[in-house]
């Protein structure tokens, strides 16, 4: 299935060729540069929002386009396809400023949306702690009131934007006693009183994201920070996390396209006893097999997308792209990855940045057994 027709107008090819132009001139030519520094630099973001390339969906009186989701997959793609696998730019546009977007107070709003929009805030979200990871209700980061102000302590770690973010959504315990009922959403600058940051992590891939771990000292904030209501904090990572996980599930579909592509053209070129590596029936039927997924995959993927840009209630259909998503990647680079032979572990060819880069896909936004445990809670199946 390909996306219905109404989200492949000529407005959307026009976006799509000139964010690729985009891509090809300001992302690719720097990607050596950007892994190496761990980073990509605060100029990307500014011209990317000077072109309308940062969360488009932001509504005009905030000074965004106005546009609907399908814009938001467009930019993932065409990132992806040029190399700029690890650019935090989706994980701001289409995670961390829709909670501001849909909790923020009017002040918040004001302060910061117009400029997610032209890049001068960056966001990120803070939920993993060094203890807490795949069960967010035993987070112990705190949040107490004092007068007009909260005041914070605790540490997240792996946050993605982190170095360089101005705004994190922080996730805290209210009432740490209440379990999941006692978490709340909370803005944090990165100019507060008692905030601070570690150095960048080193990770096995996705060297050119930042990541970064986060600590909060009598950390004071104003209390018109706060995102929607005390103690409702789970439930709006309940429904922000749907678009986090297709978000995700979508690098994992272009990611794995772009491995099998990889794939086939060296197996088509390089040649062994002979004739060439794809002409081995071993091989061929590999292919073959890659091939069916990948189209499986698209098919399924585009139905969510589809469902997500409805309104509908995606919650089952989402964690089972992500699932399923997260693992075919991982074998479509492994099997691109064996097509290459030695080739493929030599940093010169793409499919060793993509075989490295892509394993972290079953693990963040929800691991792969978290997905799992969702799929079967909604099939009525109660597991520990
Ligand atoms: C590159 C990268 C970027 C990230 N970016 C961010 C970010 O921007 N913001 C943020 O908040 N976090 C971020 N994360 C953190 C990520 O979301 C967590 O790593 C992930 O949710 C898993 O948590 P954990 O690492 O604590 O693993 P754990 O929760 O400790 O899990 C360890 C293992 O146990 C399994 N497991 C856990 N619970 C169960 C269960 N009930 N049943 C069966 N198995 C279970 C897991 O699947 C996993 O295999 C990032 C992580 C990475 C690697």
């Amino acid at each position: 299935m390909a996306l219905p027709p109404e989200y492949q107008t000529e407005e959307h090819r026009i976006f799509r060729e000139s964010f690729r132009r985009f891509v090809a001139a300001e992302v690719t030519p720097h990607v050596d540069e950007w892994e190496a520094a761990c980073a990509a630099p605060r100029s990307l973001w500014l011209k990317m929002g000077e072109q309308g390339f940062l969360c488009p969906w932001i509504p005009e009186e905030y000074g965004g386009l106005g546009l609907g989701f399908e814009y938001s997959v467009i930019i993932n793609e065409e990132l992806i396809r040029g190399d700029g696998f690890g650019v935090g730019v989706p994980l701001h546009s289409d995670v961390a400023a829709p909670y501001l977007a849909a909790y923020g107070t009017p002040e918040a709003k004001a302060a910061w949306l117009p400029d997610c929009v032209t890049g001068r805030v960056v966001t990120a979200v803070g939920f993993t702690e060094p203890e807490a990871g795949s069960d967010l209700a035993a987070i112990r980061t705190t949040a107490v009131r004092d007068g007009d102000h909260y005041i914070l302590n605790g540490q997240k770690t792996f946050i993605t934007n982190g170095y360089f973010a101005d705004v994190i959504v922080t996730a805290v315990k209210t009432d740490p006693a209440a379990g999941h009922k006692g978490v709340s959403l909370i803005l944090v600058h990165k100019d507060d009183p008692g905030f601070s940051r570690g150095a960048k992590l080193r990770k096995m891939g996705y060297h050119m994201q930042d990541t970064a771990e986060l600590f909060f000292t009598d950390c004071r904030v104003p209390a018109w920070r706060l995102l929607g209501e005390e103690n409702r904090g789970f439930r709006y990572l309940m429904e922000k996390l749907q678009q986090e996980r297709l978000e995700v599930s979508i690098k994992c579909q272009v990611m794995a396209e772009e491995c099998f592509k990889e794939g086939i053209e060296y197996a088509k070129t390089r040649r062994v006893f002979g004739k060439a590596v794809g002409e081995h029936q071993a091989n061929a039927f590999r292919l073959a097999e890659m091939a069916t997924e990948i189209e499986l995959g698209r098919t399924f993927l585009d139905s969510v997308i589809v469902s997500h840009l409805r309104g509908e209630n995606v919650v089952q259909k989402v964690s089972m792209a992500k699932l399923w998503l997260g693992e075919m990647v991982n074998r479509m680079a492994y099997q691109a990855l064996q097509l290459h032979g030695g080739y493929g572990y030599m940093e010169e060819y793409r499919i060793c940045r993509l075989t490295r880069d892509v394993r972290a896909l079953s693990i963040f936004a929800g691991t792969s057994e978290i997905m799992k445990r969702i799929i079967s809670g909604n099939l009525g199946l109660r597991s520990g």
